[in-house]
């Protein structure tokens, strides 16, 4: 990698400032899915095991009004990450002033601090997500010039947290967490077994238009899933009823298909639903033959058997977005099949980035089968567009 790593400096005995992505799912101070904590292990134990005194923080949630607070604050992931780690985690429920000072001040080789929800800062003018100049200084001030980030998940991000605090440090670093992130997309894009294929779904065709224009470029298959699979279907000249539609895109999703040709592969049946409800009455119908006042809310078998069978000649694989709404049982098959096929892959790279295509392969029993399951969902799609990360570019080059 072209920029420094963890394993590039000297942490013994020194003050350690690190940023971590523990923006984690948390309901009633329960932390119901912890991965991206167990993810950031690695760099953490490294990190302590070379005598350092390490000062984790991220941010959690959108701090909106003072009341949000309460939900959000780190205290739980605290309480978590020292179950993890099997030893004691001091929290200090600040962003700064004296009471973060004097914590740094005590801790002592080995021990680890996390400070509270970087976005506490957002509620006094954006301090946080805005990359206030001065908050990025004060918090870089905290350590001894070494800056660790293993936040994958906001690197496509410009924060005070992340590209705030690494110019203002000696050594801003990545973290094994970032690096990992960074090897296996940037390979599968860039340096990929063929064949390549890409498997797009999720709501709209405007949030990944960058994305499926970078993909069709460097992906020996672009298949695409999902609600914004309508707009192509329309943009074909078939009627999609009241499926999910972008009537300003579909002028671009016909330049899109008449550049990829072959390589942009639509689905070919659709499981409609005459309700968006798991109690709807549903039918599989050809593609052009969605009826008026039906909506298609998965993909059907013939599109699955297609898709997994473009899937089994992959080499490597990119996957981002469900093929329908699978957060309903009746609307979830299409995104099943999808990960059957690529778990079952057993000489190809397979990369799924995007909250919710990793949440359908992490529940699928399968995640042990994928080779990379990103943590990031925004960034991840940033660096599939081919832009460069800010939160990447603003550490230390080799
Ligand atoms: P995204 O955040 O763009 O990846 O979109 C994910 C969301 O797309 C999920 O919440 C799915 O329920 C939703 N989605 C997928 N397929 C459809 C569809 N056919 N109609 C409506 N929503 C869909």
């Amino acid at each position: 990698m072209a920029k420094k790593t963890v394993k590039d400096v000297d942490l013994k005995g020194k003050k350690v400032l690190m940023r971590v992505d523990f923006n984690v799912p948390i309901k009633d101070g329960v932390i119901k899915d912890d991965n991206r904590m167990v993810q950031a292990l690695p760099t953490i134990q490294y990190v302590l095991e070379q005598g350092a005194k390490l000062i984790l923080f991220s941010h959690l949630g959108k701090v909106k009004k003072e009341e949000d607070k309460a939900a959000l604050t780190m205290s739980p992931v605290a309480d978590h990450l020292s179950e993890l780690l099997g030893q004691e985690v001091t929290f200090v429920p600040t962003t700064r002033g004296k009471e973060l000072e004097d914590a740094i001040a005590d801790l002592e080789e080995g021990h680890v601090l996390l400070f509270e929800n970087t976005r506490f800062e957002d509620l006094d003018g954006k301090k946080e997500s805005g990359n206030d100049p001065e908050l990025g200084k004060y918090w870089a001030s905290l350590g001894d010039g070494i800056f660790v980030n293993d936040a994958f998940g906001t690197a496509h991000r410009s924060h005070a947290s992340n590209v705030g605090i690494a110019s203002n440090v000696d050594q801003a670093v990545a973290g094994f967490l970032m690096e990992k992130e960074l090897k296996f997309l940037g390979e599968a894009v860039n340096n990929p077994k063929r064949p390549l294929v890409a498997i797009l779904g999720g709501a709209k065709v405007s949030d990944k238009i960058a994305v499926i224009k970078a993909l069709l470029e460097k992906a020996d298959k672009v298949l695409i899933g999902g609600g914004m699979a309508y707009t192509f279907l329309k943009a074909k000249g078939y009627e999609v009823g009241k499926s999910l539609l972008e009537e300003d895109r579909i002028e671009l999703a016909k330049e899109l298909m008449e550049q990829a040709g072959d390589k942009l592969v639509l689905p070919v049946d659709i499981t409609v639903a005459d309700d968006f409800s798991n109690d709807a009455n549903i039918k599989e119908v050809p593609a052009d033959a969605i009826p008026e006042g039906w909506e298609g809310l998965d993909s059907g078998s013939k599109t699955n058997e297609l898709f997994s069978n473009i899937l089994q000649d992959a080499k490597t694989v990119v996957w981002n977005g469900p093929m329908g709404v699978f957060e309903m049982e009746k609307f979830a098959r299409g995104t099943n099949a999808i990960c059957q096929a690529v778990a079952h892959l057993t000489d190809a790279i397979t990369i799924v980035g995007g909250g919710d295509s990793a949440s359908a392969a992490k529940n699928s029993g399968f995640a042990d089968k994928f080779t990379h399951i990103s943590t990031g969902g925004g960034a991840s799609l940033k660096f599939l567009e081919g832009k460069p990360l800010p939160g990447v570019e603003a550490l230390s080059d080799k």
